[in-house]
């Protein structure tokens, strides 16, 4: 068990990228503790889950989650959606409708970067957002925490509201898919607060389905998710936009900031390795503009995608620095 936790937190540490750690403060020292407490827990439980015999010990590390998951905010620390729903309790009806494996993997990458950077996930003075998307932030958590696996069994207990909720979710990636992408540009409003968008596309996703085969494509398309699922806030929400095409919406977030989780998006890919031993690469564009609709705004962040793919590739473009053509 222990040996099959730490092979699983080394493979989450390979696809976080780390950047330069600043002055630790005190404070940094318990986020780390804790993060790293947490990490082995939700390893646990995930082992745990694949098991059936065990279901004493998966009580005792569901209660212990639900403790870490008030410690982390208690000390006010910003949490993807996988690790809080990795630390969640699960649902009385057990094990079958826990979230799937990647959520688990998600949570992990996240709570790698945290203990790497505990500084980088504590509050700043311009970190709140509105409420308008951290909804939608929830509501793509749940998507992510009922799974392709208990969607069949949730079906035939949902309202018709909450099953047209789950026609949202992107089968493969758990993510929330283009239809909820549409719906969510359409229902933004520009008064609830600036948004950024980042845009971002595998290169050559086409070889590696020639190369490795349809299915290994697919196990790098969940890798690509739970990667973006990890570097982004608790209400951010990452979209698969189609194929090997993924969308990011980060309400309230500034400029810097996006420009930020962009560039770490960029670097973590290249720690994907192939069968090959080979890495992935992706590109990406990124936009944050004034007074612009969120629709708008992802426009011109598919415009600078498409820039970096002409510069290259395996980068990064910020649509404020390239000369925009209008629409
Ligand atoms: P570029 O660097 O220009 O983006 O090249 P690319 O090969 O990534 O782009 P292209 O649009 O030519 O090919 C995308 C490929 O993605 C083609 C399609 O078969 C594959 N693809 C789309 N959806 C899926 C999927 O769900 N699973 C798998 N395995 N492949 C997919
Ligand atoms: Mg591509
Ligand atoms: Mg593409």
């Amino acid at each position: 068990m222990k040996t099959f936790r730490i092979a699983l937190i080394a493979t989450a540490m390979a696809v976080v990228a780390v950047p330069s750690t600043a002055v630790a403060a005190p404070e940094d020292d318990a986020v780390r503790e804790l993060a790293d407490t947490a990490a082995e827990l939700v390893a646990e439980e995930q082992a745990l889950l694949r098991t059936t015999d065990q279901a004493s010990r998966l009580r005792v590390v569901d209660g212990t989650g639900t403790m870490l998951l008030e410690q982390f905010d208690e000390l006010d620390v910003r949490l993807t959606a996988a690790t809080r729903a990795a630390l969640s309790p699960l649902p009385a009806e057990g094990a079958g409708f826990a979230p799937p494996s990647q959520v688990y993997d998600a949570a992990l990458d996240d709570l790698m970067r945290i203990s790497a950077t505990p500084s980088a996930v504590l509050p700043t003075e311009s970190g709140s957002s509105g409420p308008a998307l951290g909804l939608l932030a929830v509501a793509a958590m749940s998507l992510l925490v009922l799974g392709a696996a208990a969607l069949a069994n949730s079906l035939r207990r949902e309202s018709d509201g909450e099953l047209a909720a789950m026609a949202w979710s992107d089968g493969l990636t758990g993510l929330a898919n283009r239809r909820r992408l549409d719906h969510d540009l359409e229902t933004h409003q520009l008064d609830d607060e600036s948004i950024a968008a980042i845009m971002v596309d595998v290169d050559h996703f086409k070889s590696i389905n020639d190369r490795f085969g349809h299915q290994e494509g697919d196990e790098v398309l969940r890798r690509i998710a739970s990667m973006l699922a990890a570097h982004v806030r608790y209400d951010d929400v990452v979209y698969r936009y189609g194929g090997e095409e993924f969308c990011i919406l980060l309400p309230g977030a500034t400029h810097d900031d996006a420009v930020g989780v962009a560039n770490r998006i960029v670097e973590a890919a290249r720690t994907i390795i192939l069968p090959d031993d080979t890495h992935l690469t992706v590109s990406a564009g990124v936009a944050h503009v004034d007074d612009a609709d969120a629709a708008t705004t992802v426009e011109s962040a598919d415009r600078a995608l498409i820039a970096a793919k002409t510069a290259g590739r395996d980068r990064m473009i910020d649509a404020a620095s390239i000369a925009l053509e209008p629409a």
